[in-house]
C-alpha cells in the first residue's frame, strides 16, 4: 500500500501530477479540493449564510459529498460542471476555513485514506489528512508563474481573463489558505519540496517518480 500525499497553493500544478501518478501506479485519485467546491456549492445553492453556525450546522449534517471514479458528488449527482465557476472558487476559498467543514470533510478523506493506496492532493493532505503517507510533496510555483498558467488554461477554454488579476485572486486565496486556523497550508516537516516554477510538467513527474520508487521498494 502506498499513500501519496500533494499539498500546495492554488494552481501550483498538483492536480495534473497527482493524476498522471495516479495512472501510472494504477491508483486511485482524490481531488480534496473538489470536495470542498462541491460543499460551497451546496452553500450557494441554498443560499444560506455560511457564517450562521446553526444553518451550516444543519447543512452539513444533511449533506453527503464522495469522491468516487474521478468524479466529485454532491448527495448522489455528479456536480463536476457545476464547480470550477469563480463563484464556487471563492466560496470555497472562505467556507473551507470554517472548522466545521473541514472536520466534514477531513474525517470523510482520512476514511479514504484507510482503505488503499491513492494519491490525494490538497492544502492539509500530509499535516493533517494523511500524516503518516509513505510519501509527501509540497508543490509549489511563484505566483506569477502559477497566474499565467491559470491564464492559459482560461484561454484554451475561450474564455476571457486579465493576467493581473488571476494573479491577484491567487495570492488573496494563497493567504486565506496559510492564515486559517484550522488546518492552515504548510509544507509538512517530512514532505519534499518542489519548487515547478522553471520545470516542465515531465521533469516534475520524472522527480516525484524517482521519490516513489525509493519509497515503494
Ligand atoms: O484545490 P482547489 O483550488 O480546487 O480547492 C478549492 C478550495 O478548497 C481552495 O481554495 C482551498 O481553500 C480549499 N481546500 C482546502 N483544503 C484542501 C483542499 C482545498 O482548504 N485539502
Amino acid at each position: 500500500m502506498i499513500r501519496i500525499a500533494i499539498d500546495g497553493p492554488s494552481g501550483a500544478g498538483k492536480s495534473t501530477m497527482a493524476k498522471l501518478l495516479a495512472k501510472d501506479l494504477g491508483i486511485d485519485y482524490i481531488d480534496t479540493g473538489a470536495m470542498y467546491r462541491a460543499l460551497a456549492l451546496k452553500i450557494f445553492r441554498t443560499g444560506i449564510d455560511c457564517n450562521n453556525a446553526e444553518d451550516l450546522a444543519k447543512l452539513l449534517s444533511t449533506t453527503d459529498v464522495d469522491y468516487e471514479g474521478g468524479s466529485v458528488f454532491l448527495d448522489g449527482e455528479n456536480v463536476d460542471g457545476f464547480i470550477r465557476t469563480q463563484e464556487v472558487s471563492e466560496m470555497a476559498s472562505v467556507s473551507s476555513a470554517i472548522p466545521a467543514v473541514r472536520e466534514k470533510l477531513v474525517a470523510l478523506q482520512k476514511a479514504m485514506g484507510q482503505r488503499k493506496s491513492l494519491v490525494m492532493d490538497g492544502r492539509d493532505i500530509g499535516t493533517n489528512v494523511l500524516t503518516d503517507a509513505e510519501c509527501k510533496f509540497f508543490l509549489t510555483a511563484s505566483a506569477h508563474v502559477r497566474a499565467l498558467r491559470r491564464a492559459k488554461e482560461y484561454e484554451e477554454k475561450g474564455l476571457p481573463c486579465n493576467v493581473e488579476e488571476v494573479e491577484k485572486d491567487i495570492e488573496t486565496r494563497d493567504y486565506r489558505d496559510s492564515h486559517r486556523e484550522t488546518n492552515p497550508l504548510k509544507q509538512a516537516d517530512d514532505a519534499l519540496l518542489i519548487d515547478s516554477s522553471d520545470m516542465t510538467i515531465e521533469e516534475v513527474v520524472t522527480a516525484m517518480k524517482n521519490v516513489i520508487q525509493k519509497v515503494n521498494k
